[in-house]
């Protein structure tokens, strides 16, 4: 057979696994192998896993019995893969099991399989590796693993303490991205604002100077690129206050995605969150001051064990202080391996469910106060998408202001006199908002 071998590929779970998916792509597609569509069409499939709550390990299990039942040869890799048992005996005829970020043995198992067939155009591929994300946006994955040991969270355990990457080579490959054309950066790690306190925030040169592997210098540095560079998992240490000037002046966007998780100080210490001893109100009320196009978002949990009703009501309360413009809420989930587990008593799935819509509401109201304000302004709008004639109207776009993050946040629909781009930056004039999303008029180009 002469055509080149063919992989299929499913990619669950957060960001960060899609980083190890590109990778393991990138290095496939420079061995030869080619992309099948579907399972039924490849020579064999891999399966990048989630291992984070029960629900996505059932996902994880449901997406490797597909992929056995479509095509027989399956390899799996990804966070589930540190607990290899799991998945091999729900399913014992899977090729190999790998860990995450294994992927000289996702490779090896690959080769085993299907040995890769000579291909004349493997130099084709492009020097910034193979993206999952479109085009225009990209994430830039600056460390792996975690120092915190958060009581809910088994990341750590499946993927070690902090490693930070060197910082030229997170600027290189930024480079890179941008060359090829993206123009939007995701920076994201477990623990941003912890980058390089393993390497000792060690420097390396990158354009004849010397830059430190420190969060602030990162982002300095990546501010200079041209690009809008977003800021994810950023935890609130002190010296998160340096970079809100950066955003006030425009060179990363004024958007800090920070997972608060809790409010309540009795709850937030069984959870052993780092920095939620800082006087966050405090600061938001500081940083807003300081760059009022700031957008905050940031995720909670109702129901971790021994949460009482007081400490949810302060939970309410304190989002009412805080105001923050974008939300996501989870119930607890007892995932097996976490110490959260046994330090209190469960809160019922009804109570959890009960507090889950009460908080969902409370941040409602709230975002849509916060997007209404917006109506009247202009907003800098990146196009990720342009209406292909059902449902919206000719002439339609739909894409991002500074403040929202892709498949996380809200979106803005844009009319427009001419054709918009994918990934072209428009000025939007906001006619109309509802909780989540913006409308408007494009008036720059
Ligand atoms: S900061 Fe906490 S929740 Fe996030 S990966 Fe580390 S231990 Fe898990």
């Amino acid at each position: 057979m002469n055509r080149p071998a063919r992989i299929s590929f499913v990619s669950l779970g957060c960001p960060k696994a899609l980083v190890d998916s590109e990778r393991i792509i990138t290095r496939l597609r420079a061995e030869g192998y080619e992309l099948a569509r579907d399972h039924a069409d490849a020579d064999l499939a891999i399966v990048n896993t989630c291992g984070f709550l029960d629900s996505a390990q059932a996902e994880s299990l449901e997406a490797i019995g597909a992929a056995l039942a479509e095509n027989g040869k399956v390899v799996v890799t990804g966070c589930m893969g540190a607990e290899p048992e799991k998945i091999t005996q729900a399913h014992p005829n899977v090729l190999a099991v790998t860990g995450p970020q294994q992927y000289e043995s996702v490779l090896e198992a690959v080769h085993r399989a299907v040995p890769p067939r000579h291909n004349p155009h493997i130099d084709l591929i492009p020097p910034q590796g193979i993206k999952l994300t479109p085009r225009h946006y990209a994430y830039l994955k600056i460390s792996e693993g975690c120092n915190n040991r958060c009581t809910f969270c088994i990341i750590p355990k499946l993927r070690g303490n902090l490693i930070s990457r060197p910082v030229a080579e997170v600027l290189r490959e930024a480079e890179r991205l941008v060359a090829a054309g993206v123009k939007e950066l995701l920076v994201i790690s477990q623990d941003t604002s912890a980058y390089g306190v393993d390497i000792k925030y060690a420097a390396s040169e990158w354009k004849g100077e010397k830059v430190h592997a420190k969060f602030i210098d990162l982002a300095r540095a990546l501010g200079q690129l041209g690009v809008w560079v977003r800021l994810h998992y950023v935890y609130p240490y002190p010296h998160v206050d340096d970079v809100v000037p950066l955003m006030a002046e425009g060179k990363v966007l004024p958007y800090l995605d920070i997972p608060f998780q809790h409010a309540s100080p009795a709850v937030l210490k069984r959870m052993r969150r780092p920095a939620a001893q800082e006087e966050t109100l405090e600061r938001i009320r500081r940083w807003r001051a300081e760059c009022p196009a700031l957008t905050i978002r940031s995720t909670f949990i109702v129901g971790f064990p021994g949460e009482t009703e007081e400490d949810f009501a302060l939970l309410l309360n304190w989002l009412g202080e805080a105001q923050l413009d974008r939300v996501g809420c989870f119930r607890y989930e007892p995932v097996g391996g976490a110490a959260a587990n046994g330090l209190a008593e469960p809160v019922e799935e009804a109570v959890k469910q009960e507090r889950y819509q009460r908080l969902m509401a409370r941040q409602q109201e709230i975002s849509r106060i916060r997007l209404k304000r917006k109506v009247g302004g202009r907003e800098r709008v990146i196009i990720d998408e342009i209406a292909s004639g059902s449902g919206q109207s000719p002439g339609t776009a739909k894409g991002r202001s500074r403040g929202d993050a892709p498949e996380i946040d809200g979106s803005v629909f844009v009319k427009s006199r001419r054709p918009l781009r994918v990934g072209e930056i428009a000025t939007v004039k906001i006619e109309r908002a509802d909780a989540y999303d913006l409308y408007g008029t494009a008036v720059g180009y």
